[in-house]
């Protein structure tokens, strides 16, 4: 998959393909709302999922809502860039809108776990960048499942079990970060992808400028 260039200072550059990866209740959707609302540069992936929708998430905004037959479709059809079993439902993301999002010069913002994450490095490697976020606790991370309250007992039993084996595969990223304070964590997930655009290797329009300097 190509990324397109982007301008950044006058350099052309490759896209990033950002992924925000964290069990979940780790605060990782508002700290990738915080990016978008900053980043006029970053479009996020919607991806598709099998799972039911829960209260007040939004087809096509949150995911992409399908049947299990639908999915299958896509798979069959190689729609997807990557895609996972996650909490005995599938997910995946589409690949024709992360092309079209490269292609209008934005950066891309990935939800994904450790395997798409995985999956994504394997197919688009030095333009991917992967975020872990950890809980400062699982008794937080706990506590703030019960505090979200749109899942049942058993479901957050079920995510504390599952958290700790996405914790697991924190060595899976580029950097690893602590969520427990959301302000400082967004921070520094802006001062990651500011400085991953600004790489040396991103930076395909240099030569250009290097031999304009030289002449
Ligand atoms: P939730 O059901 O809570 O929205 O998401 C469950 C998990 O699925 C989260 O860890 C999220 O990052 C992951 N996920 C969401 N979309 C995708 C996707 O397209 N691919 C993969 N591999 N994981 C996804």
């Amino acid at each position: 998959m190509e990324a397109a260039d982007h301008d950044l200072h006058g350099f052309k550059r490759r896209g990033v393909l950002f992924v925000l990866s964290s069990p979940s209740g780790a605060g990782k959707s508002t700290i990738a709302r915080k990016l978008l609302a900053n980043e006029p540069d970053l479009a996020m992936s919607v991806s598709a999922t099998t799972r039911p929708i829960r209260p007040g998430e939004v087809d096509g905004k949150d995911y992409h809502f399908v049947s299990l037959d639908k999915f299958r479709d896509m798979v069959a059809a190689n729609e997807f860039l990557e895609w996972a079993h996650v909490f005995g439902h599938r997910y995946g993301t589409p690949k024709a809108q992360v092309e079209a999002m490269l292609g209008a010069s934005k950066d891309v913002l990935f939800d994904i776990d450790w395997q798409g994450a995985q999956q994504l490095f394997q197919i688009a490697g030095g333009d991917v960048v992967r975020v872990f976020i950890l809980p400062p606790s699982m008794e937080e991370l706990n506590e703030r499942l019960i505090r979200r309250a749109t899942d049942s007992a058993e479901v957050i039993e079920a995510r504390m079990l599952r958290a700790t084996a996405e914790v697991s595969h924190w060595d899976g990223y580029d950097y690893v970060l602590v969520n427990d304070d959301v302000e400082r964590c967004f921070e520094d997930v802006k001062t990651i992808l500011a400085a991953e655009r600004l790489k040396r290797s991103r930076q395909t329009g240099v030569i250009g400028f290097i031999r304009k300097l030289m002449k």
